[in-house]
């Protein structure tokens, strides 16, 4: 391989991962299968950057998927960490902490009148999905083609061609008897949902989506399909499940909810919760969270739950977000970055559809518009998987995936950005 970038390190470690960890990976996007090359080894990170075993810096588009809205070890998260740590890092009892990021939640984000922490998005939301059948007394349940939930059991089913498949797995280990009562619907598809739930009378629990989906690239949803989705999970005395994981204080400080004004009965949140820590939470309107054991009788329980390392990340992390002019900084920051990326591609011929909001933003190498995950898959992965290779090379980290969407941070940079774009610039121009 002709590479211009020294990964001499990278290989060797990943090189024995691979003997040691399935794929080498703790997690399967990080083996970069889906683009060229290795995955990258890093040593370290800090502000909008990356640094890689072989001493290789980038400018940062993940953010360890996430979480790093504020950029990467950010002093006073570290230093409130630093002094939470001495005290110990789990109590296995209640500690004032939970209380302090509880209450900033039920602040921030306005379906949530009562939370319980969890210790990652996945957790959250395969307690929600029990949480919607304990109280609507409902099996089913429906979402939508493209949109991850974590991979617990229920949530593993891809939606096949057609308006309204009847789940199968996506994973041997899956039992079809559970994947049985997981419907799904094409992404901003409202009467694909309403026929959901005229062939299932009284069967469905709720509706359960990404208010803007982040992982199969970056959609939107269609003006009215959140209002309507409000509507018909209403009419049919099922809930509306926000799983803000991804969005919840990135889309604005309250979610994706408060920036569409939609207000869902439930919501999961992870990533930029935890502040680099894992922590997932789920929250929603008290008479439905009161079933939630010890209160009531839905069982779910954590030893590492709320632990005060974890909550002091999350409370600092929010307590930054919260600032004045934070998301209006960002949402500047993403829009430039978004706009030199879409002008890079047009000057070389490459056809491009992207979005931005706020802090989140995607792009497909293909013509657009893009509504669902269907047509998702008309990008061009094999020019993504060169294009993110390139950008490797001139220092840039993108997620290896061309469904994937892409986060900015805090910590980036007007000069961030622009080298950022430069980088796009010759990358398009040399693949064209
Ligand atoms: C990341 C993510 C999850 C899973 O969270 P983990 O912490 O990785 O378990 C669930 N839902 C959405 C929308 C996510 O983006």
């Amino acid at each position: 391989m002709t590479d211009a970038l020294n990964t001499k390190r990278s290989e060797e470690i990943f090189g024995s991962a691979k003997n040691l960890m399935p794929g080498g990976v703790s997690s399967p996007v990080r083996a970069f299968k889906s683009v060229e090359g290795d995955p990258i080894v890093f040593d370290r990170v800090k502000g909008p950057y990356a640094w890689d075993v072989d001493g290789n810096r980038y400018i940062d588009y993940v953010g360890s998927w996430g979480p790093a809205i504020c950029g990467h070890a950010h002093p006073e998260v570290i230093a409130a960490l630093q002094e939470t740590l001495e005290k110990g890092t789990s109590f296995g009892a209640p500690c004032v902490l939970e209380n302090q990021l509880a209450e900033m939640v039920i602040d921030a984000v306005p379906s949530v009148e009562m939370v319980r922490f969890v210790n990652s998005g996945t957790e959250a939301c395969m307690a929600v999905l029990r949480l919607m059948r304990a109280f609507t007394g409902r099996d089913k349940v429906i979402k939508f083609e493209g949109c991850y939930h974590g991979h617990a059991d229920m949530f593993l089913v891809k939606a096949g061609s057609g308006v309204a498949t009847l789940g199968l797995p996506d994973s041997p280990g899956v039992p079809r008897s559970t994947t049985a009562n997981t419907l799904t619907a094409p992404y901003n598809d409202l009467e694909a949902v309403k026929e959901l739930f005229a062939e299932n009378p009284d069967a469905i629990s709720g509706v359960i989506l990404e208010p803007v989906v982040g992982n199969a690239g970056f959609i939107t949803p269609e003006p009215g399909f959140l209002e309507g989705l409000r509507e018909v999970t209403q009419e049919n005395g099922a809930l509306l499940v926000f799983d803000e994981v991804m969005t919840g204080f990135r889309i604005s400080y309250g979610g994706a909810q408060e920036r569409f004004g939609v207000t869902p009965d439930l919501t999961t949140m992870g990533k930029v919760i935890g502040g680099g820590l894992p922590v997932g939470a789920y929250g929603g309107r008290k008479e439905i969270m009161s079933m939630v054991s010890p209160s009531g009788p839905m069982y779910q329980a954590g030893t590492l739950s709320g632990n005060p390392l974890a909550m002091t990340a999350g409370i600092k992390t929010l307590e930054l977000l919260k600032q004045e002019g934070t998301y209006e900084k960002l949402e500047a920051l993403t829009k430039k970055l978004l706009d030199g990326i879409l002008t890079a591609a047009k000057e070389s011929n490459i056809p491009i559809h992207g979005q931005s909001i706020s802090a989140m933003f995607g792009f497909y190498l293909c013509e657009g518009p893009v509504r669902n995950f269907e047509e998702a898959k008309s990008a061009d992965t094999e020019r993504f998987s060169k294009i993110h290779r390139m950008m490797l090379e001139k220092g840039v980290y993108l997620a290896p995936s061309a469904f994937e969407a892409g986060f900015t941070s805090l910590a980036h940079s007007e000069d961030d950005i622009n080298a950022t774009i430069k980088a796009f610039q010759e990358s398009f121009s040399e693949i064209s």
